[in-house]
């Protein structure tokens, strides 16, 4: 493609920043991204409470974020943050150790078969299941892989494996299916608690892309990355450093697609591209643009996750001394309970706890906002950590993605095909998966596989 060609990027998220970054690094400098709020950084979100950062958004990372990495070196910065540590209530407060079998005499049986299980499942994902854990979806539903492989190189990588169309049915039925039912145990915290769904209802292909082997025993042995200054800095260093500053405050009327330009009107004025990326939520792309038939056809099809975070202050005698997971509250039963809560700075108590609860469960009613949020202040009193105030709250269109049938006929391959189509790019969480480096990888191979 012509280097000079006028490119806009809709979102200032880790998708479209990191888009600039990879398309600057190729040597396209004529790009524009537009961004709504009056910040970058999309869901990393880390306002300030007594002159430090705190994370109302994504929050850690682990080693195998290599798009991140990249990000970090282009910027000069590194994961700087404190240190992640955890333990395990029951659902009435009581702390447990769930994984201990010295503290779970009755549970010895259940453990010793979960550890086998673990084994088991780490061999049929490199054997049976190889290609699964590649970026983005291309090729599963069809049982292929296509893409580049997980490692700071990316070598491309292909192959046909039919076992790989299984990973389209709801993660519970696979591990069924697999005889490794018991690793949900372990996968559900990274997973549930983190805002991504029941494993009843979300596609096992999320699941094991996100956590691969590799990143749930980083989770488990707590091999994680945080930033001092915040998610946010990272994607605010990346804005400083890039070619093209974000613009901030772009309010997106109208995109209009004809005779092989994109019209964009933003702030009320008509601006002329020759191609468009979208990373804002694909779903409300046809309320400001003239989507054709397919793309209003399967961009139909997404659902999102309400993900609800609160801030609040404690007393210091009520603060946490650690986070807390509460496994007991992470099955579409509990739906709307207090499913984790996140002490992020262990040297003051003059800070903000944030507490995480999902209140949509595919074959539920939704729990409206407020009753959420009242049942997670009832949680945290009765987790022995009560709030005295709520500072900030935030419910989320979180993790964009399509249910088992979609994703079975080929939801993925059909929106592939579709790039470039209408001098339209599509990339951003439903693209890939909801975190800030599976975004940020996704917009890498756009740029490697289009630019
Ligand atoms: C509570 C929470 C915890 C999380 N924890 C983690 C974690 O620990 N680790 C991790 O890796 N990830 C985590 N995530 C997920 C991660 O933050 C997201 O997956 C990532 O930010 C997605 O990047 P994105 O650019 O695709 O989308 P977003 O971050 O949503 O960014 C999209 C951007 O587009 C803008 N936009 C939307 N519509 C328009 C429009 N019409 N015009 C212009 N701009 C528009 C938005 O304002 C936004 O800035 C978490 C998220 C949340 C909410």
């Amino acid at each position: 493609m012509d280097k000079n060609v006028k490119i806009c990027i809709i979102g200032g998220g880790p998708a479209g920043l990191s888009a600039g970054m990879y398309l600057e690094k190729k040597g396209y400098e004529n790009y524009t991204i537009l961004e709504r709020n009056d910040h970058v950084g999309g869901k990393c979100h880390s306002p300030y409470y007594n002159g430090r950062r705190y994370e109302m958004g994504a929050i850690m990372g682990v080693p195998s974020y290599y798009a991140v990495h990249d990000v970090e070196e282009f910027c000069g910065i590194t994961h700087d943050g404190p240190q992640l540590n955890r333990n395990y209530k029951d659902r009435n407060g009581n702390v447990i150790e769930p994984f201990e079998p010295k503290k779970n005499i009755f549970k010895i049986p259940r453990l010793l078969k979960m550890k086998k299980q673990i084994t088991e499942l780490g061999r049929i994902l490199e054997t049976k299941y190889q290609g699964y854990d590649l970026n983005g979806h291309r090729g599963v539903a069809q049982g292929r892989y296509e893409g580049f492989a997980v490692s700071p190189e990316r070598e491309p990588v292909s192959g046909v494996n039919e076992n790989l169309k299984d990973l389209s049915m709801p993660f519970k039925e696979w591990c069924e299916m697999n005889h490794v039912e018991l690793v949900q145990d372990v996968w559900i915290g990274p997973f549930t608690s983190f805002g991504y769904g029941y494993f009843d209802e979300i596609p096992a292909a999320y699941v094991l892309k996100y956590l691969d082997f590799q990143t749930c025993m980083n989770f488990v042995r707590i091999n994680l990355w945080t930033w001092k200054n915040g998610t946010q800095f990272i994607w605010e260093s990346l804005n400083d450093k890039l070619k093209n500053h974000a613009r901030l405050n772009s309010d997106i009327t109208k995109v209009e697609r004809k005779d092989g330009k994109v019209y964009v009107t933003v702030n009320g004025k008509t601006e002329e591209y020759d191609k468009l990326i979208v990373t804002s939520p694909l779903q409300y792309f046809p309320e400001y643009a003239d989507a054709r038939e397919d793309e209003a056809k399967y961009f139909g099809k997404i659902d999102y996750e309400r993900y609800d975070v609160l801030a609040v202050e404690t007393r210091p005698e009520d603060h946490p001394e650690i986070s807390y997971y509460v496994f007991d509250n992470m099955t579409p039963d509990r739906l709307g309970h207090l499913m984790v809560y996140y002490r992020r700075w262990r040297d003051s108590k003059d800070q903000v706890i944030t507490t995480y609860a999902l209140r949509k469960h595919k074959n539920s009613e939704e729990i409206p906002y407020e009753e959420c949020k009242q049942t997670v202040l009832d949680d945290l009193k009765t987790m022995k950590n009560p709030a005295t105030n709520v500072v900030n709250e935030k419910s989320w269109y979180y993790f964009p993605h399509v249910f088992s049938d979609d994703y079975a006929a080929g939801w993925y391959d059909d929106v592939e095909a579709m790039q470039g189509k209408y001098d339209t790019y599509y990339a951003g969480e439903i693209m890939s998966f909801g975190d800030m480096d599976e975004t940020a990888e996704y917009s890498r191979e756009l740029v490697e596989r289009f630019f």
